[in-house]
């Protein structure tokens, strides 16, 4: 793979910064990265393990000459952000970011970008639990889809860039509109969370009845539903205020179906139970097949 920008620039060091600076060096994507992280603790950390090229101590010396900038934040933070960088970009540069919402953004974000400078909002579907400088990898974004969301007057050339440099980093790309992007994510990501989040909240309120027994004998489902509901709290508080539409229209389906569910199961409706389930079961089996999941039980995990 060769280089397709001469300069990139990481704004905000955590998991998708640090996952995509390891993935341009694996690739030789850029001539050189610079980075910048809002403290001084998360500076420090990143020249200790030797992500970025260089870490800069304000935004706008991470910004200057860059070709590309991708603002690795949380969605809220997008819009001062750009505010901030908006002076120093470079005519003909990219701005790009990574975040779970795109609407919000490119209302917050687009009004700071100057004349001359694309504006290609994207979203790596590809991530963990885990946040922070040290917890990305190179690999995060093998096979996984990103997706690239052009606004109006998006320049197809710089498109094409940013698609390159996408591919570069293991992923598959397409192009979606910002609000279809946002209800996609609606249903696939941000109420699962939600509900992940409010199961482990009841269960934490149960402990209080049950004692320990909630942690020590947690069994699989309620472990999966922990893995995501420790997501970083800023991030996943952005997305709720930040995709509220989208979010509260699955969420009002979803209570529907779980009346149905409720209601089926007081009357003892067995046909209903099983037909549902056996439809969600198929659904598993689709996300198996297109390469999205494994198959191993208990997610590879081994033992119980
Ligand atoms: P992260 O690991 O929590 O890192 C966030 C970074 O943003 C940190 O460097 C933090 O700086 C900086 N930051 C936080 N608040 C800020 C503010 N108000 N102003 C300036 N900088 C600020 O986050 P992440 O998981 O990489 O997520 C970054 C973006 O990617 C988010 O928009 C998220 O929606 C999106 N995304 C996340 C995932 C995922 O699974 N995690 C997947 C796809 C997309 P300090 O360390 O100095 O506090």
């Amino acid at each position: 793979m060769s280089q397709i920008y001469d300069r990139v620039a990481l704004i905000g060091l955590g998991l998708i910064a640090s996952s995509m600076y390891w993935g341009i060096k694996r690739a030789g994507l850029a001539g050189e990265v610079t980075g910048f992280a809002r403290s001084e603790e998360t500076r420090a950390t990143a020249r200790r393990i030797g992500l970025c090229d260089r870490v800069c101590d304000t935004v706008q010396e991470a910004v200057d000459g860059a070709d590309l900038v991708v603002l690795c934040v949380p969605v809220g933070a997008m819009g001062p952000l750009a505010q901030e960088i908006a002076p120093v970009l470079m005519p003909g540069a990219t701005v790009s970011d990574v975040g779970s919402v795109k609407r919000h953004v490119i209302a917050d974000v687009g009004p700071h970008i100057p004349e001359g400078v694309h504006f290609i909002p994207a979203h790596p579907l590809a991530g963990t639990e885990h946040s922070g400088p040290e917890s990305g990898f190179a690999e995060l974004f093998d096979n996984r889809w990103c997706l690239l969301v052009p606004v109006e007057g998006s320049d197809p050339e710089a498109t094409a860039h940013l698609r390159a440099l996408w591919e570069g980093l293991g992923s598959k790309v397409d192009e979606m509109d910002a609000d279809h992007h946002d209800l996609v994510l609606a249903v696939t990501s941000h109420a699962p969370h939600l509900i992940a989040y409010t199961m482990v909240g009841v269960a934490d309120d149960l402990r209080r009845v049950t004692d320990t027994e909630v942690i020590q004998y947690s069994a699989a489902g309620f472990r999966d539903f922990t893995r995501i509901a420790a997501s970083d709290p800023t991030m996943w508080r952005d997305v709720f205020l930040t995709n509220k539409d989208a979010t509260l229209e699955i969420l009002g389906r979803f209570t529907e179906e779980l009346f149905a569910l409720q209601r089926a199961i007081r009357t003892g409706d067995g046909e209903q139970l099983f037909d549902y389930f056996t439809r969600t079961r198929a659904i598993r089996r689709g996300i198996i097949d297109a390469g999205q999941d494994t198959d191993a039980p208990d997610f590879g995990r081994g033992k119980a």
